[in-house]
């Protein structure tokens, strides 16, 4: 099954995406990691993308579908995978249309209020996992025990930038979609557990 997560950022495509990966045993791909990766390991992409990144804007298409490009060849992803985060434009969208076909979009509805708290106290761990400060003050990950970080870009004017972002430029693959048969709509308000119930009811 080839699945795209599509929504604002902090809608929880990521959590969504932890769970759904083991559920449907297809791999994860998130542009955003792939990114933050290349920065940790200050590679010349890493080095690019995050003059873009810091500023809550997004990396270039033709960068951005390269990677991905790349990353479906792999042979992990014949069976299906989990699109976290791209595609983000309608370049994008268009670009992938003639990489993979989409089985599903799954789209997170989510109000913009509830995204800008979950964003200002969300806490990232190295291992992909997450937490919001509110439910878990502790500074370790439950997972691996690693120390949890802030992520440089959930600061509240470049997360109000992320939004705008998303609302000029992402939310129109909606749209894109919809034309094409291939949104899901999930209510993303409620918790993590919650909204899995819900797209795995809907995603057969
Ligand atoms: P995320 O982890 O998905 O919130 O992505 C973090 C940042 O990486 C975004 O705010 C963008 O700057 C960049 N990024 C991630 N995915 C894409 C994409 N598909 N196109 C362009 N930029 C992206």
């Amino acid at each position: 099954m080839n699945i795209i997560l599509l929504g604002a950022p902090g809608a929880g495509k990521g959590s969504q995406a932890t769970k759904l990966k083991e559920y449907y045993a297809i791999p994860h791909i998130s542009t955003g990691d792939a990114f933050r990766s290349n920065i940790a390991r200050g590679t010349e992409i890493g080095v690019y993308a995050k003059s873009f990144i810091d500023k809550g804007q997004l990396v270039p298409d033709d960068l951005t579908v390269k990677i991905v490009e790349e990353r479906l060849s792999h042979d992990d992803c014949k069976n299906g995978f989990l699109l976290d985060g791209f595609p983000r434009s309608i370049p994008q969208a268009e670009a992938l249309e003639k990489i993979a076909k989409i089985d599903y979009v799954i789209n997170f509805v989510i109000d913009t209020e509830k995204v800008v708290k979950r964003l200002g106290g969300r806490r990232t761990c190295a291992c992909g996992e997450t937490y919001h400060v509110s439910t878990h003050p502790s500074n370790i990950c439950d997972k691996c025990g690693k120390e949890l970080y802030i992520r440089q870009d959930d600061n509240e004017e470049t997360i109000r930038n992320r939004m705008a972002v998303y609302e000029k430029t992402t939310a129109p693959l909606v749209g894109f979609y919809k034309e094409r048969g291939l949104v899901v709509d999930v209510d993303a308000n409620g918790t993590i557990e919650e909204t899995f119930q819900k797209i795995i009811e809907l995603v057969k």
